[in-house]
């Protein structure tokens, strides 16, 4: 019988064994398997937040060599608190990623580094990233979670109220001011979906047309829910007490609201999927990278996490999840 079958027999029995005892001595020298030059890793994941550190998890636990850049401007840096996370609710997003990092620190196959990746080249089983730092690294899988940038409209107090009067996402920050007054600021035609959605958590609901047309059917379906519509643009967003915010309009007066939601446009943290050719798929406020069931893009052996490939709903949630998935599926992948 050849190697490679009795490897494959030898790792399908292993089905079914009872759990290693929690009290059992781990072992954590390098998976057997990882048979590549000292010099090369088996994964290189570029973004070491969420999804990333989701990845290098599962990997870290089979063993498998994984080294993490990253450059620690999260998303939700600009958060006080973040929600919605089973385990972690109303923690700073800061913290939550420390303790991850802190456990992820008792795993020898894991390296993170504090290094932007600048350049990927090769291909399946043989990546070269080039740091920021000029250092050359090698593997034979690579992950991409390097998330994604909000951009902020050119509006004075847009930018500076994000993550705290403007905000995004009911799910992340809606219990937080349910029944007060909301603002939405329309950004097409499915902002109606959130309007729809809003009626969860608020009755007390004003949309602002910031410029777009809005047709007769929406003005009509919005009179309906009786949410008043506000037109003309937006020229200013002032904060006012903790959280709320004075909208000012070019066409009108001003309007006051406890909480603004808005959905800036979004683009890619880094260019290294453009370089790569990587397909994509819109999404209402931009693109993500297109990945099939197994977290894998259109490149075989570069896979895909987070912010940066998920077209629905973003959260932290869903970015740990398909990062986990995306190391387990790189790992296995590699299989002999
Ligand atoms: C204001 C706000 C509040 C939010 N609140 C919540 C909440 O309460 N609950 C919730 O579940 N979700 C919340 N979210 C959504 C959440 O932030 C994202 O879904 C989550 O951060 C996505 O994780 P990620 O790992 O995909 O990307 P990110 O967390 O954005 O991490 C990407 C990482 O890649 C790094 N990076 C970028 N380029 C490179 C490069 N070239 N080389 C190396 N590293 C690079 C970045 O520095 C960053 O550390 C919020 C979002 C916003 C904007």
């Amino acid at each position: 019988m050849q190697r490679r079958t009795l490897l494959k027999l030898a790792a399908l029995s292993t089905i079914g064994l009872p759990r290693a005892q929690a009290t059992a001595k781990p072992n954590p020298t390098p998976s057997k398997y990882n048979t590549e030059p000292i010099t090369m890793d088996d994964v290189i994941i570029i973004g070491g937040s969420f999804a990333g550190l989701a990845g290098a998890l599962q990997l870290g636990r089979a063993r498998r060599k994984v080294t993490v850049l990253d450059t620690g401007l999260q998303r939700n840096r600009f958060a006080g608190r973040s929600h919605g996370v089973l385990g972690h609710d109303d923690k700073p997003p800061s913290a939550i990623l420390t303790e991850a990092r802190q456990q992820l620190a008792r795993y020898p196959a894991i390296k993170m580094v504090n290094a932007r990746a600048d350049n990927i080249s090769g291909t399946i089983d043989n990546f070269s990233v080039l740091t920021g730092d000029g250092e050359t690294l090698s593997a034979r899988r690579v992950i991409l979670s390097y998330g994604v940038v909000d951009q902020m409209p050119d509006v004075s107090g847009y930018a500076e109220n994000w993550g705290t009067s403007v905000i995004p996402c009911p799910y992340c920050d809606g219990f937080e001011v349910a029944g007060q007054h909301w603002g939405l600021v329309w950004s097409g035609p499915q902002s109606m979906n959130q309007v729809r959605l809003f009626h969860d958590w608020t009755d007390r609901l004003t949309v602002f047309a910031d410029g777009h047309d809005i047709t007769p059917e929406i003005r009509a379906d919005l009179a309906g829910r009786r949410v008043p519509l506000v037109d003309g643009r937006i020229t200013e967003i002032a904060r006012h007490g903790s959280h709320g915010a004075t909208i000012k309009i070019d066409t009108g007066p001003d309007v006051a609201v406890d909480i603004l939601f808005a959905h800036p446009r979004t683009k890619p943290s880094a260019s290294l999927h453009d370089t790569l050719g990587l397909a994509t798929v819109n999404t209402p406020t931009g693109i993500a990278l297109k990945t099939d069931e197994r977290r894998e893009t259109s490149v075989p052996g570069i896979y895909a996490a987070g912010d940066l490939a998920n077209p629905g709903i973003p959260s932290v949630t869903t970015a740990t999840w398909q990062g986990a998935m995306a190391g387990i599926f790189a790992q296995q992948s590699m299989l002999v």
